[in-house]
């Protein structure tokens, strides 16, 4: 069985008030649902990480992420923040290679490859992000883009490394857009990243590894997106700063 995760990527939303309200508000909304088998992520901005840690003391399926670490260990790097600094804060996720930090902050394939050795080093769970451009997904290669991807940051990952990563795909033209990828195009996706990760680390360990799909997803079409073979969760911008919605969506299963 594999996990079933929904994270909240907060992006650089909320002041620190609104940001302790929303996860009290979720806090106690989860307590509230049954979601039994549910893992849940917050990934605030790295100062309210101190904050919403202690608002979770007690609620034992959110869990703390972060929305990036360093991909240097530690030294003179300014504004910086490395994955043992995010460890040593009780953090437990971070996402990696967001489309939004490759487009707009340079990161490359093989700078992931430095984040996700160093995440792991330091016992934090990797939420890899992969995902195409509108123009890629129209000239039709948008599978050889994703797989490519993986390739280039996860596949020098040994096997047991390999099995503690958790794949986000984000088709960069549906983030923060509205347009959703239909339930049929994420399954595809998922399933081809599936047996891409197969093809190199054996059926058995791509077969335990989550895939979430993130993109306009909302409470209105969770339930449908997570219904498919291959969908594992969700990874959520927009919905997440709503606590009706992201609870919704963490009770779409
Ligand atoms: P969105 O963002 O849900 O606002 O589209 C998803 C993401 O970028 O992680």
């Amino acid at each position: 069985m594999r996990k079933k995760i929904v994270a909240g990527n907060w992006k650089m939303n909320l002041n620190q008030a609104d940001g302790q309200k929303l996860t009290s508000e979720i806090v106690n909304m989860i307590k509230d649902e049954s979601i039994q088998d549910v893992t849940v992520v917050l990934n605030p901005p790295f100062v309210h990480l101190q904050g919403v840690k202690k608002l979770l003391e007690g609620a034992s399926n959110i869990f703390l992420g972060a929305q990036n670490c360093s991909d240097k260990a530690s030294g003179a790097y300014t504004g910086e923040i490395s994955a043992a600094m995010l460890a040593s804060f009780g953090v437990s996720y971070v996402i990696i290679g967001h489309s939004e930090r490759r487009e707009y902050f340079g990161e490359t394939n093989a700078m992931l490859t430095e984040k996700v050795k160093l995440a792991l080093e330091n016992g934090l769970v990797p939420i890899f992000c992969c995902g195409e451009p509108l123009e890629i997904r129209e000239e039709g290669t948008h599978e050889a883009y994703v797989t490519n991807q993986l390739t280039e940051s996860l596949f020098g990952l040994s096997e047991e490394d390999m099995k503690k990563i958790v794949i986000a795909y984000e088709p960069i033209w549906a983030i923060g857009t509205g347009k959703t990828a239909s339930s049929d195009q994420a399954q595809e996706m998922h399933a081809a990243i599936r047996a891409h990760l197969a093809s190199h680390y054996g059926a058995e360990i791509a077969n335990g590894i989550s895939i979430l799909y993130g993109g306009s997803c909302k409470p209105d079409n969770a339930q449908d997106i997570f219904s498919k073979p291959d969908v594992d969760g969700g990874l959520i911008g927009g919905a997440s700063l709503k606590s009706r919605d992201f609870t919704d969506i963490v009770t779409s299963f």
